[in-house]
């Protein structure tokens, strides 16, 4: 194997998928020099199809590459529509329900990952960041403290490299080999113990319009399964089921097709499709372990992003939100480190607590959605059942990823909220009435969860991020965070609360 000269950078991003190209181009933005290794080439299969708003309108703006992902014909989505809870009548959860997101921004897309990854990086490789695929990380460099100065890759020519950086960020998803040099080590959820089959089908039935884009969630007595139309005639279909199957389960079409075969609903939908079999999308392939939280985010010059960082479930298309919010988050405080205006500590402690706070406000709002399937006499639901839980595990798992989340519902004006989501949940009655497809039992317990603190926090950050993104600034935003920063007004960076007029 040769060797290159050592190269000296600003920051190395490993990973080109959503969360490493949004921290590369929001450095390379702000003037840095920004290297980003990539080992695939593109476009390379991934799972994670469904997205939120606060990505589209939010993330994407503020990386300037909103027009190019409008343009490139993704499949609108209004929001998801869910056969779930105790009756057998599906029902819709729109965007436009929630008042911030009413209007231009009441939509996300469902997108082939190969596109919209690619769209993503060849972006940031256009915003000046140094992009290199076909180049595997193969470990890290240290000083004699122990921090990490760089990483050692090889190329497609088996050439290796060396690149020297201030930090590196490790944005290489959840098979990520560098994240415990942050040092700290990953957590594996106790109650998202799950498995997800999946595989795509040609042909299969749409919702009627005006909800054809949504994805469907239906669940069933061993799990539930997801219908998410891709284009008019593809669709992806997974099925979400308990670990305890693991064991048994083999990636085969007969697997997949046997739980569709218990899922009424899905398989009335399919009941004209034929399954891809050739191509990316002609393997049936399987996940497991992907529910975790890494223990430290950040620390001795490495920065985790994204599935490196950790992931939840797929049941409300949060991963992409996670992965591409926690670049924004990355990218304002290595640049409000290089530019010297803060420590370390001062900058990456907002980092670690704001993405710590979305982590954990979303843990607990997925856990509650788990919980609304009460099915009695089934397995897979009683295990879920919230109530049912030994809340002392639950608890701790939420306060360990949580960090310093419990002191913020200080910082929240209680009337404001009320008046909020008061408003959510008279939109909400008043589009289930419009529909008329949401069941009263369902469209209750979903009503109860909207007035619900965790369900505040959760929308409230999306929002400010869709907010400014809109505006191109949003001026003076109070910190999230006890003690904490805001964003600059460009969006790019920390500043201290004081030092922002506006
Ligand atoms: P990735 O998208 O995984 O990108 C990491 C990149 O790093 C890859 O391109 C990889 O090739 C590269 N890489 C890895 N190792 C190296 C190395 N050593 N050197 C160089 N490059 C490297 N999310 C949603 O938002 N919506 C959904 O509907 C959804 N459904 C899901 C269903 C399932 C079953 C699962 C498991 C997840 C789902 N997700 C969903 C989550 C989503 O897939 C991830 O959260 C998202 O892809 C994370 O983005 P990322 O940029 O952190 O990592």
């Amino acid at each position: 194997m040769n060797s290159a000269p050592i190269e000296h950078v600003d920051v190395v991003v490993v990973g080109g998928g959503p969360g490493g190209s949004t921290v590369a181009t929001l450095l390379a933005k702000s003037g840095h020099r920004v290297v980003q290794l990539e080992k695939e080439t593109f476009p390379r299969y991934q799972i994670g199809e469904s997205l939120l708003p606060s990505t589209i309108h939010g993330v994407c703006r503020l990386l300037g590459v909103d027009k190019k992902i409008k343009d490139a014909g993704f499949m609108p989505k209004r929001g998801g529509s869910f056969r779930w809870g105790k009756n057998p009548v599906p029902w819709n959860f729109l965007f436009a329900i929630s008042p911030e997101f009413a209007g231009d921004g009441s939509y996300a897309y469902q997108v082939e990952r190969m596109k919209f990854d690619q769209i993503l990086l060849e972006h940031s490789a256009e915003s000046g960041v140094d992009v290199r695929q076909n180049c595997r990380v193969n470990g890290t460099e240290q000083d004699e403290h122990g921090r990490v100065v760089g990483v050692r890759y090889v190329d497609a020519d088996r050439t290796e490299h060396h690149v020297r950086a201030t930090f590196v960020v490790d944005a290489s998803g959840n098979t990520t080999r560098l994240s415990k040099h942050a040092g700290g080590e990953r957590v594996y959820s106790d109650f998202f113990q799950n498995v997800a089959i999946f595989g795509y089908f040609e042909g299969g039935k749409r919702l009627p319009a005006p909800d054809s884009g949504n994805i469907l969630c239906a669940a069933f007595d061993e799990g539930w399964i997801w219908y998410i139309p891709l284009t008019d005639e593809l669709t992806s279909v997974g099925a979400v089921i308990s670990k305890s199957k693991a064991d048994r389960l083999d990636a085969q079409e007969s697997t997949l097709r046997g739980y569709i075969d218990r899922c009424a609903i899905v398989k009335d939908m399919l009941s004209d499709a034929t399954r891809v079999t050739e191509g990316t999308y002609g393997e049936i392939r399987l996940r497991k372990d992907y529910s975790y939280a890494n223990t430290k985010f950040w620390g001795n010059g490495m920065v985790l992003v994204g599935d490196a960082a950790c992931f939840i479930d797929p049941v409300f298309s949060t991963g992409v939100h996670l992965a591409t919010y926690s670049g924004v988050l990355a990218a304002r405080s290595i640049n409000s480190v290089l530019s010297g205006a803060m420590t370390e500590e001062r900058a990456f402690d907002e980092f670690e607590g704001r993405y710590r706070r979305e982590y954990a406000v979303f843990y607990e709002f997925l856990s509650a959605f788990y919980d609304m399937e009460q099915s009695e006499d089934s397995y897979f639901w009683k295990a879920r059942r919230v109530t049912n839980l030994d809340r002392t595990d639950l608890a701790a798992f939420v306060s360990l990823v949580a960090g310093g989340y419990s002191g913020e519902n200080a910082l929240t004006d209680a009337d404001q909220v009320v008046e909020k989501f008061t408003a959510s949940t008279k939109a909400l009655t008043e589009a289930t009435d419009r529909t008329g497809g949401m069941d009263t039992d369902s469209g209750q317990r979903m009503g109860h969860m909207f007035s619900a603190p965790v369900v505040r926090d959760v929308m409230e950050e999306m929002n400010a991020l869709q907010a400014r993104a809109a505006t191109g600034s949003n001026g003076v935003e109070p910190p999230l965070l006890e003690g904490g920063l805001v964003p600059s007004l460009d969006g790019l960076a920390w500043t201290e609360p004081a030092s922002v007029t506006a």
